[in-house]
């Protein structure tokens, strides 16, 4: 049951694959019937692939409608966690028919006139040159060379030319408004509702630096807030950059009411500088009543991730990796603050692993609260460091959850299995791919829903 779920995920995939051919030929066909040359055969077919495309880039960013849909029925038959992966496919698939259909008029006009100049005195030909060099620069700044390795900032603005680019093609080529005009108005009501929600500073009510360089940072909680275990948002820190909004996992409970939490690992350039930025003024001796009064913060979100569906699923099994922890905490807190949801869930199994045994001291507290509070028959937790635990008198507690020897997933997970072989279980990763990829086939080999987050 649980693999034929993994392979439902591909269905879409399939229709998306048959929909592109479908407008091809039906469009090449129309124009076929019309006694048109193949260069106006591939032409028009390329250029209708990219009506449907155009529509679907916008769609697939529309972060509050995403967020929204993932939590409802449509997520059984919509991969809708994967909405940015499809968003990259759809980008592929729009500048490479831009490609076939620029090339094909080219062509064309070259075997037509006597200069390659003359065509291109009428709009529609000239627009055209203009849309295929604007979304050259879209899909070249958005390769994952560009993405990482600090040169983010081309990948960030030069995605803004997707709106002059979709203006233009409704005056390219006026059928396009068919596709996209519907498209359009969703993704320009959900940038105006992300806008206006994310133009409300928020106050930093503590900032706390934890061992393995986490900072906590709470900030206090708007009244109409409202999230999910395993959401985000994007943070951004005027005071350090106004244009750098980075993501990061809402650690505490959405039951919590008066903060909003989240957990940053000292990574890059950016949050070494939230770090010092919260350590230089908690010991400013300026305003010690409220030290962080002065530092507001925005907060582009909540978003839905993979784990924000952490509370529908059955049975789970969490596998964080580093930082990777964060959207479990949240999910944990919620658990524990909600005791009537409890009877919901037969088992919850974590993995913790993490280079350096710092790294959990953040958690350790709660975690001991946590399996107080909870027969161990439903939850388990076990803690992995390439390096050996220290314990001190305060977290001895937690010393039984560690486990001394690397874990081998394939064994811990066939135990599950083996515990419960009737059960329904979710694996959730959050951490590096590196992980993903050995969890990944042992996941889908024993039947269990495998979703993954990397941070
Ligand atoms: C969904 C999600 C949830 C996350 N949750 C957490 C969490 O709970 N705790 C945690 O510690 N980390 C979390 N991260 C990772 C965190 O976002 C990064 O560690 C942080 O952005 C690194 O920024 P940096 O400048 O310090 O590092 P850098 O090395 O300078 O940048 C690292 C990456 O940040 C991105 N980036 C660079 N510039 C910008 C910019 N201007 N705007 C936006 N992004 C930019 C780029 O992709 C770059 O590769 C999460 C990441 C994601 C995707």
């Amino acid at each position: 049951m649980q693999k034929l779920g993994n392979k439902r995920k591909w269905i879409p995939l399939i229709i998306y694959a048959l929909a592109n051919g479908l407008m091809f030929c039906c469009t090449a066909w129309g124009y076929f019937r019309q006694d048109k040359d193949l260069y106006v055969l591939l032409a028009r077919g390329s250029a209708a692939v990219i009506y449907l495309n155009s529509a679907l880039v916008l769609l697939t960013m529309s972060r509050v409608l995403v967020t929204r849909l993932k939590l409802g029925a449509l997520s059984r038959y919509l991969a809708l966690d994967k909405h940015i992966s499809f968003h990259k496919v759809v980008g592929h698939v729009i500048f490479a028919m831009a490609l076939v259909h620029t090339g094909a008029y080219l062509v064309k006009y070259l075997l037509s006139y006597p200069s390659l100049i003359t065509p291109f005195h009428e709009f529609v030909n000239y627009s055209g040159l203009i849309l295929v060099i604007l979304i050259t620069f879209i899909w070249l700044f958005a390769q994952p060379a560009y993405r990482h390795h600090n040169r983010f900032e081309y990948f960030y603005f030069s995605h803004f030319l997707i709106i002059p680019f979709i203006l233009l093609l409704f005056f390219h080529a006026p059928k396009f408004a068919y596709y996209a005009l519907v498209p359009c108005l969703i993704y320009g009501l959900d940038r105006l509702f992300r806008f206006k929600r994310m133009r409300k500073p928020l106050e930093i009510l503590s900032a706390k630096t934890w061992p393995g360089s986490i900072l906590e940072l709470r900030l206090k909680r708007p009244p109409d807030f409202y999230y999910h275990p395993g959401d985000y948002g994007y943070l951004c820190i005027p005071k350090i950059s106004q244009l750098q909004w980075h993501p990061f996992t809402l650690s505490s409970a959405p039951t919590e009411p008066n903060y909003i939490s989240v957990h940053m690992k000292k990574f890059g350039k950016w949050t070494s500088q939230v770090h010092q930025l919260m350590e230089t003024t908690s010991t400013s001796q300026q305003s010690p009543q409220a030290p962080y009064k002065a530092i507001p913060v925005y907060l582009d979100g909540p978003i839905g991730a993979p784990a924000s569906s952490m509370m529908q699923a059955d049975n789970v099994i969490l596998i964080a990796a580093g930082i990777g922890i964060t959207p479990f905490i949240a999910f944990l807190k919620t658990l524990m603050n909600t005791r009537s949801h409890h009877t919901t869930y037969r088992k919850v199994y974590l993995y913790w692993v993490s280079k350096s045994c710092d790294a959990f001291t953040w958690c350790l507290d709660f975690f001991a609260k946590l399996l107080t509070q909870h027969h161990p028959h439903f939850i388990s937790i076990k803690l992995r460091s390439d390096e050996p635990a220290v314990f001190s008198a305060d977290n001895q507690l937690a010393e039984p959850l560690f486990v001394n020897h690397p874990i081998q997933w394939i064994t811990e997970l066939k135990n599950i299995k083996s515990l419960h072989p009737l059960d329904k279980f979710t694996v959730f990763y959050c951490g590096p791919q590196g992980l993903s990829k050995i969890l990944k086939p042992i996941v889908h080999k024993l039947g269990f829903i495998y979703k993954k987050e990397n941070f």
